[in-house]
């Protein structure tokens, strides 16, 4: 049902490509608004997801078939995992209508502008984009309104974009109650990668190592795991899918971080072995000034 706001939408038909954890949570705000579209399109493949998203309610027309489900469209959001891009591209740019708005959700840049942009119709603009806002839960039933709120989306319109359509991007986000910066895709891609590619890296890579362990210790470090260890399977528990197309769409920039760590950690690991503890001071005061950093901008 089209929505009964007394302000003007931004979109008169917004559709979202994947009603996961954040396609969800966009339709979600939207329905809350009513400021954001008039109509809200919901499409996902899997029968049993979408039979979820109509029970949920959270949008107007539920489609299977995404080139059905662009039809019209004056702004439509990619909300699958980056490696699925290029195909869900080959189906719906034929259907795309000029003048509609392609933005995405995912969070590597350089992978959406080399997957979309050459198969980009005339007369579509494209607005790639990032909400740095995410929990370790997928599907429909994750999403929730709040869920940008106070957190960053980071826009990489590529060179030459047309101003109105970045600022209706942009505007989109900001009624969804985030902060917009813009930058270039390769710089995203370097920022992302230390501030949330390697940290993943390292917890899948730590809890397999707790899981290599012998049955006896293994058992110990279940039991005892409040001591940092808990942390790191919140972030290990994260969805499949979506990290292995994140890994392998931002490859350089992670390899890149991943060496820089790994010399920085045998740095640490050497200072243990020879007992240099101001060395390992400073790295733990270090530690401590980057939270206190986080805590003082309400990101922590
Ligand atoms: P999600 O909850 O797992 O939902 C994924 C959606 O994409 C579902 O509707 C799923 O449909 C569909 N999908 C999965 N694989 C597909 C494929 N190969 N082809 C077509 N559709 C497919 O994922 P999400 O967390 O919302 O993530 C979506 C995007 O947001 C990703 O690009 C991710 O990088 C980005 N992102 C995620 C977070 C986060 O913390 N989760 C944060 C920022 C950005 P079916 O169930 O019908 O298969």
């Amino acid at each position: 049902m089209p929505r009964a706001s007394g302000a003007t939408p931004l979109f008169q038909r917004l559709c979202l490509i994947g009603a996961g954890l954040i396609g969800s949570s966009i339709a979600r705000v939207a329905q809350e608004r009513g400021d954001i579209a008039r109509t809200v399109v919901a499409q996902t493949r899997r029968p049993e997801t979408l039979q979820r998203v109509r029970e949920l309610g959270f949008a107007d027309v539920v489609e299977a078939d995404a080139a059905r489900a662009v039809q019209g469209a004056d702004c439509v959001v990619l909300c699958v995992p980056v490696g699925a891009y290029a195909g869900v591209m080959r189906q719906i740019a034929p259907h795309l209508a000029p003048g509609c708005i392609l933005t995405d959700v995912g969070s590597t840049k350089g992978s959406v502008l080399r997957d979309l942009a050459p198969l980009l119709p005339e007369g579509v603009h494209l607005v790639p984009a990032h909400p740095m806002a995410g929990t370790e839960h997928s599907g429909p039933d994750a999403g929730f309104a709040t869920l940008f709120q106070g957190r960053y989306v980071i826009l990489t319109p590529p060179e030459g974009s047309d101003p109105a359509a970045v600022e209706k991007i942009a505007e989109l986000w900001r009624r969804c109650g985030s902060m917009v910066e813009r930058m270039d895709a390769a710089t995203h891609d370097k920022v992302v990668a230390i501030v949330s590619h390697l940290p993943h890296l390292i917890a899948f890579t730590i809890c397999g190592t707790a899981d290599d362990l012998a049955e006896e210790t293994r058992e110990a470090v279940l039991k005892f795991a409040a001591s940092g260890f808990r942390d790191f399977t919140r972030i290990a528990a994260s969805d499949i899918d979506m990290w292995r197309d994140i890994f392998l769409n931002n490859r350089e920039a992670l390899l890149e971080m991943l060496a820089r760590f790994t010399e920085d950690a045998h740095a640490l690991g050497r200072a243990v072995r020879y007992g240099q503890a101001e060395f390992i001071e400073d790295r733990i005061k270090r530690g401590r000034k980057i939270r206190r950093g986080l805590i003082e901008r309400h990101q922590a």
